[in-house]
């Protein structure tokens, strides 16, 4: 019998698509893959030489548990650059990328019952970590607001048991970015409930529109000492397989995440800390320039071929890498017995009608939506998302 517990949680519904996929294309199907959530491209050359480097010195021990000194000045000096404010090496731990730095955060912040506002559609990570930690996830609707949550929907959401608010833009799955009079309205309820912000901005560097990224610390400074910034280089530098990420928060957190992560994973790999350090220190920023702009390229040329959809909107994607569609429009139709059509019925559709594999919203807490990543090379897009378009525009 295994403990209580594992009936919290499944394996991540993004992993379980990307599964299907690869099954799929096992199994002699030619499938076109926009489940993952990372970029299709070539290492840094400074996170190459960092790691080399650090094999040829011959680095083979562990190092400080939330990571190496100079690392964490790195980044506390990137950190200040970023947010305008001045940080320290103590408010900084480095963690097994931002899944760690998260469920780092769970479990020091919360006590048994406690609850963590998580609006929805959600990246399916944040409920199920708070599962883990005993909390309670409570989601709040941002549909009807282009997926942007409103600031009175999370007050009404607040209870006497409320701990938390998870503020996660740009947005995975929705793409969504969160304008500054959100954002500051979010820390004013925080500062006014006496709450804790988890300030998730892995894909900070991903802004497609008018819309800046604002860090939540530097628009509303007060909240800075009840915010918990998450982040990591597997977006921003399309290093997912490196587990590199990290927590920035108040001192007391710090310490707190320091004894946590001594008692599990101790210090994130030496070789990716030495990596990171080396591109923290050595980047003239024309990588993730280059990043950048074939990440918006793809985005046009999707934008473009999802714009021939006839029967649901075309996505905004302001944020990030995903296009996120709401399908709502298909799901009014039945099938010939009356039964209800589900989103899944149309990944399912796609799957085998378009040879595209997407990941559902029911994984995002949604049961309308549709995520599609354009990590992928440009031309395989372009491919799957006009397969993608016939499919949807003759759904019945
Ligand atoms: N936060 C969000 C919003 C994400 O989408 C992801 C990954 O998909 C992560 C955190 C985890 O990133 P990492 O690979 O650094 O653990």
């Amino acid at each position: 019998m295994l403990a209580q517990r594992t009936a919290l949680f499944k394996s991540s519904g993004t992993a379980a698509a990307s599964a299907a996929a690869k099954a799929a294309a096992d199994a002699g199907q030619e499938i076109i893959d926009l489940t993952v959530g990372e970029i299709w491209s070539d290492l840094a050359p400074t996170i190459r030489d960092g790691a080399i480097e650090a094999i040829r010195k011959g680095v083979n021990r562990y190092t400080e548990t939330i990571g190496m000194m100079a690392l964490r000045e790195a980044l506390a000096r990137k950190l200040s650059v970023d947010t305008g404010q001045v940080w320290r090496a103590d408010e900084v731990a480095v963690t097994c990328g931002a899944k760690q730095a998260l469920f780092n955060a769970a479990m020091v912040l919360l006590n048994p019952g406690d609850e963590v506002i998580i609006p929805a559609p959600y990246w399916t990570t944040f409920p199920a970590q708070v599962l883990i930690a005993g909390g309670q996830p409570v989601h709040v609707e941002t549909r009807a607001n282009g997926y942007v949550p409103r600031v009175e929907g999370i007050g009404a959401a607040i209870t006497d048991r409320t701990r938390a608010i998870v503020v996660n833009t740009p947005n995975n799955p929705t793409g969504a970015v969160y304008d500054s009079e959100t954002s500051v309205g979010i820390g004013r309820l925080a500062i006014e409930r006496d709450l804790w912000i988890i300030f998730d901005e892995c894909y900070g560097d991903f802004i497609h529109g008018d819309d800046a990224h604002h860090p939540i610390v530097s628009i509303i400074p007060e909240v800075r000492p009840r915010t918990l910034i998450v982040n990591s280089f597997s977006k921003s530098l399309a290093l997912t397989g490196w587990r590199i990420g990290y927590l920035a928060a108040p001192k007391g957190v710090i310490s707190a995440v320091k004894a946590l992560q001594s008692h599990t994973t101790s210090n994130p790999n030496v070789i990716a800390q030495h990596a990171a350090l080396a591109y923290l220190q050595n980047s003239d920023g024309s990588y993730e320039s280059q990043l950048r702009s074939r990440l918006a390229g793809a985005r046009q040329t999707g934008l473009s071929a999802l714009s021939a959809l006839t029967r649901i909107p075309v996505p905004k994607a302001m944020g990030g890498f995903y296009f996120y569609l709401d399908v709502s429009g298909l799901l009014r139709l039945t099938f010939g017995n009356g039964e209800a059509k589900t989103v899944d019925d149309v990944v399912n559709a796609l799957r085998t009608k378009a040879g595209v594999a997407a990941v559902s919203g029911t994984t995002f807490g949604d049961p309308a939506g549709l995520r599609l990543s354009y990590g992928v090379p440009t031309e395989i897009l372009e491919i799957g998302l006009t397969r993608l378009v016939e499919v949807l525009n003759a759904w019945e």
